[in-house]
C-alpha cells in the first residue's frame, strides 16, 4: 500500500474510533443518572446497595439472644486477625460444662470486609450490615463488641434450624483455611472444621433468622 492509501486507511480508523466513542458518551449522556446528592440526601432518598459490606454486627433476637456458640471458626478464618472471640466455660442446673460467649471483638478498623467470617459462621450468627457511616476521631473506637450486654446464647428449642449449605463455587475458592491463627488459646475449639467444609450457603442470616427482629447497635469500647 502507497503512502497515500495508509493515510486514508488511518484516517477512516481514527474516525471510526472516535464515532464509537462519542456514541457511548451519548449513551451514558441521557441514560438515567445514578450520582447521589450525599450527604443532602441521607435523610431521603439515599440508597445503598443491601449487598454493601459496612461492617459487621451479631444477630440478636428481640428477647436479647444470639446465635453464637463461640466456636471461634470465624476468628480462625479472619485473613487481617479483625476478630477475637472470648469464651468462658459455665455449669449448667445439670451439671454439664458448656463454652459460652463472654466478648465477641471486632476491629471494624483492620477489617478489609472479605465477608469470610460470615460465609464460615456455621450458625448463621453475624452477617454485615450496609451501615457506611463509620468514621470516628479515634481508632480505639472502631474496635466493638459485637454481643450485646447481658446477651445469651439462644436456647436450643427456639433455635430455627440453618437453611442446607449450597456454597457457590467462588465463596469455596475463596475461603482459605483457617488463614489466622486465633489470638487466645481458650478461644480456639478443640476440632475446628476447615473453612470449606464449615462454609454456609450464603453470606446473609437464614430466611428464618432473618425475620427475626434484629437489634443491629454494638457497643463502642
Ligand atoms: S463462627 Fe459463628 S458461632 Fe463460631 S464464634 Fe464465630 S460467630 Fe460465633
Ligand atoms: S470481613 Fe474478613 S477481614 Fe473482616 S472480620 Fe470478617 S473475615 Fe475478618
Amino acid at each position: 500500500m502507497n503512502s497515500i492509501g495508509r493515510y486514508f486507511s488511518n484516517f477512516f480508523k481514527a474516525l471510526k474510533s472516535l464515532l464509537i466513542g462519542m456514541k457511548t458518551t451519548l449513551k451514558i449522556f441521557f441514560r438515567k443518572k445514578t450520582t447521589e446528592c450525599y450527604p443532602e440526601n441521607r435523610k431521603k432518598d439515599l440508597y445503598i446497595s443491601p449487598l454493601y459490606r459496612g461492617r459487621l454486627e451479631m444477630i440478636h433476637t428481640a428477647d436479647n439472644h444470639h446465635h453464637c456458640v463461640a466456636c471461634g471458626i470465624c476468628q480462625m478464618n479472619c485473613p487481617n486477625g479483625s476478630i477475637h472471640v472470648e469464651s468462658e466455660m459455665v455449669t449448667d442446673a445439670e451439671g454439664k460444662k458448656t463454652k459460652v460467649l463472654k466478648a465477641y471483638t471486632y476491629d471494624l478498623g483492620r477489617c478489609m470486609f472479605c465477608e469470610l467470617c460470615v460465609r464460615t459462621c456455621p450458625h448463621h450468627a453475624i452477617q454485615f450490615t450496609n451501615q457506611f457511616e463509620n468514621a470516628v476521631f479515634t481508632r480505639s473506637k472502631l474496635i466493638l463488641t459485637l454481643n450485646h450486654p447481658g446477651s445469651s446464647l439462644l436456647p436450643k428449642a427456639a433455635a430455627p434450624k440453618p437453611a442446607a449449605p449450597t456454597v457457590s463455587a467462588t465463596a469455596a475458592s475463596a475461603a482459605p483455611a483457617a488463614a489466622s491463627a486465633p489470638k487466645a488459646a481458650d478461644t480456639t475449639p478443640a476440632a475446628a472444621p476447615t473453612a470449606a467444609s464449615a462454609s454456609p450457603a450464603t453470606a446473609k442470616a437464614p430466611e428464618s433468622e432473618a425475620t427475626l427482629p434484629l437489634n443491629s447497635e454494638s457497643t463502642n469500647k
